[in-house]
């Protein structure tokens, strides 16, 4: 069998959630259980989102968790993330998309926002609403296509997605999900800023950086069928992947990044200790086999399996955090 290889792949967009923490936490965990290798990513393509200081919450983080990565560009004099935005730099999302393009399976759009909008609001014929893109500018012919490109025109470039059949992707989690092709949209690949979309650029970095399980939020699940198309058209391995349940509070509502008690700081700042927060987050949605419920890291390590994840969601409880608190 390959070594096992994970990430972690965070956005530099605030602080760092339970959810992300969790994330990471079982990305190393997998990893580390198999004697494996735990990678960091920044995904930093969608400029408007980052936060400033939000990197180095990230990588305070995981240093006091104690989730080092192993490998990654040198930096420093150590081992620095990858970091997309300086991966793109070179070029390389670029050159992956318009490889797809030679190939037939990718293509330029040149459609503007008010055309696209008015797609949004046509209506098919059976009433209901088309929010795909029509594929307009697949038909393009190589003429108009270098004119356009000529004049400078802004562009995307889209994939071409099939418009029969069915995509089943599998989840270790969630199990198989079977979606009707129409369904795919031609999603965009290269923006207009000629950065690549999240999907495009995860899918060539897990690909580039030798990923064996994709693990991460579940928020994520219902994008994963199109990767099936970036897939085969590369001609790439799919990786594994463990799409953690959702993390609820106590009133069963989704506990997202705004509210600001739940993050790793916030809970240091709220008194908690390190570890205590590490074991609690890492039994949000994992059942070990007996009844041990205080891990120390290394433990976690030996005990932790990913087939004893369970897909519903986890509450979020400070009781039993403070319960595990007072064990440390
Ligand atoms: N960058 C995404 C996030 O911050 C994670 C994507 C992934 O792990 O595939 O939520
Ligand atoms: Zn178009």
């Amino acid at each position: 069998m390959n070594k096992v290889r994970t990430r972690f792949a965070p956005s530099p967009t605030g602080r760092m959630h339970v959810g992300n923490l969790r994330t990471a936490l079982y990305a190393y965990l997998i990893a580390k259980h198999e004697d494996g290798d735990f990678m960091l990513r920044i995904e930093d393509t969608d400029q408007e989102r980052f936060v400033d200081g939000a990197l180095d919450i990230i990588y305070r983080t995981l240093e006091k968790t104690g989730l080092i990565h192993d490998e990654g560009p040198d930096k420093d004099g150590g081992v620095g993330p990858y970091v997309q935005s300086e991966r793109n730099a070179s070029g390389l999302y670029l050159k992956y998309a318009k490889q797809l393009i030679e190939q037939g399976d990718a293509y330029y759009c040149f459609c503007d926002k008010e055309r696209l909008e008015s797609l949004r609001t046509s209506v098919s014929e059976n009433g209901v609403e088309i929010v795909n893109y029509d594929k307009h500018c697949l038909h393009l012919s190589k003429e108009e296509i270098e004119a356009n490109l000529a004049e400078g025109k802004p562009y995307v470039i889209r994939i071409n997605m099939p418009t029969e059949g069915i995509t089943t992707f599998h989840d270790e989690i969630y199990g198989d999900i079977s979606v009707p092709n129409a369904e795919l949209d031609d999603m965009i690949l290269i923006k207009s800023d000629g950065y690549p979309t999240y999907n495009f650029a995860n899918v060539i970095d897990d690909h580039l950086m030798g990923i064996t399980h994709v693990v991460r939020g579940n928020e994520y699940l219902s994008s994963a069928p199109k990767y099936n198309r970036l897939y085969e058209a590369f001609g790439w391995e799919v990786p594994v992947y463990v799409h953690c349940p959702l993390i609820t509070d106590e009133n069963h509502k989704k506990l997202s990044k705004r509210c600001g008690h739940s993050s790793y700081e916030d809970l240091l700042e709220q008194g908690y200790v390190s570890e205590a927060i590490v074991n609690y987050v890492a039994l949000l949605g994992w059942c070990p086999e007996g009844t041990q419920e205080i891990f120390s890291l290394p433990e976690l390590v030996k005990e932790f399996d990913y087939r004893h994840m369970s897909k519903s969601p986890a509450v979020f409880d400070t009781a039993k955090l403070k319960w595990m608190n007072g064990e440390y």
